[in-house]
């Protein structure tokens, strides 16, 4: 199935002369890794293929500054119309925060390895079983008869390296090390990217991460542990919302926990009295990503997000009662 669909998504590509690349809003690692990886593969081909991100995404994290994404637009082409459109690692059209991209006559090929994929493309290739969508744009790469080079390497290491939480998650298997070994033997640099994504963090992340765990609410015997940060908890340590990546990721460390929960505020004026859930699973036991789609969101079996204007208190105790369902 996902091999005719390489097929056919290497073909459109090779046919298409003009492409629009675009990926989900908040993006990560892995969506501005497989957006640039993808970008690099396609100029070298000689297509005309420019890159889009909303400009509400700019800055974008700190960590992911470095990434070379000069030249990438924030508002629709005016030959948008003579565009094949390329959605990398977009789960759901309404991940992207406009519309131009969603009306008549766009043509869209999706790219992505969320299960929940709405296959909202022309073509969608979307392979659940993929570690990042970086491997998928490393397989089209493959197929186009791309030569891989540094930058490209470098691009669809960090989406590799994200998303695999550095090789540890559960989707990590032998590929995601084979992929790694052909990206460094492309001059991927795993020091140069652990440095620039994981250790060139502002101070103020680790301000904001210090109230995060000074907050932190275990439940149901330790089963969920959760924390949340206030508005205030943002404009006091000067953080903003890409801070508080990784946060949650401590609150799974802890022995006993099943899953583990972080609850912010959202600071965009327009969002305000709005709260942004990010939840993590341990391992297979409970589906996270069912508990986020039920609150509108969605992700990964052990990974997952939503936005709700619940409050704290009724939010834990949905997510609880959901938990618990799950593990009866
Ligand atoms: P995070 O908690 O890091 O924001 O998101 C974790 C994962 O959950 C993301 O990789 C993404 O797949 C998914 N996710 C987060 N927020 C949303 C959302 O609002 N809608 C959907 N469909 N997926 C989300
Ligand atoms: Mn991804």
């Amino acid at each position: 199935m996902v091999a005719t669909e390489l097929d056919q998504v290497a073909d459109e590509l090779r046919a298409a002369d003009k492409l629009l690349l675009t990926t989900h809003e908040n993006p990560d690692g892995d969506a501005l890794g497989s957006l640039l990886g993808m970008h690099l593969v396609l100029k070298q081909l000689g297509k005309d293929a420019a890159m889009f991100l909303a400009a509400d995404e700019f800055p974008l994290p700190h960590e992911y500054r470095w990434l070379p994404i000069d030249g990438v637009l924030n508002a629709p082409p005016e030959d948008l119309a003579e565009r094949l459109v390329v959605f990398l690692d977009c789960g759901n059209i309404d991940r992207m925060p406009v519309d131009f991209l969603s009306a008549d006559g766009i043509r869209i090929i999706n790219v992505d390895h969320h299960h929940d994929n709405t296959r909202f493309g022309e073509i969608n290739l979307v392979d659940a079983e993929a570690s990042c969508t970086a491997e998928l744009v490393w397989r089209l790469a493959r197929e186009l008869g791309a030569e891989l080079t540094a930058p490209m390497a470098e691009a669809l290491y960090v989406g590799l390296v994200t998303d695999t939480g550095r090789f540890m998650y559960r989707s990590t298997g032998a590929e995601a090390h084979r992929m790694a070994a052909e990206l460094i033997d492309a001059g991927a640099s795993p020091h140069t990217v652990n440095r620039q994504v994981f250790e060139s963090l502002p101070f103020r992340r680790l301000a904001l991460l210090a109230r995060g765990l000074d907050h932190v609410v275990r439940f149901d015997d330790g089963a969920i542990t959760s924390t949340y940060l206030t508005r205030d908890d943002f404009t006091e340590t000067g953080a903003d919302e890409t801070d508080s990546e990784g946060i949650v990721d401590h609150l799974r460390s802890v022995e006993g926990t099943t899953v583990a929960v972080l609850v912010r505020d959202l600071l965009a004026e327009e969002r305000a009295g709005l709260r942004k859930v990010s939840l993590r699973a341990v391992d297979e036991e409970v589906d996270v990503s069912r508990i986020a789609r039920g609150l509108g969101g969605g992700g990964h079996t052990q990974a997952a997000g939503f936005t709700t204007a619940l409050e704290a208190p009724q939010l834990l105790e949905r997510v609880r009662a959901e938990v618990g369902e799950q593990r009866a």
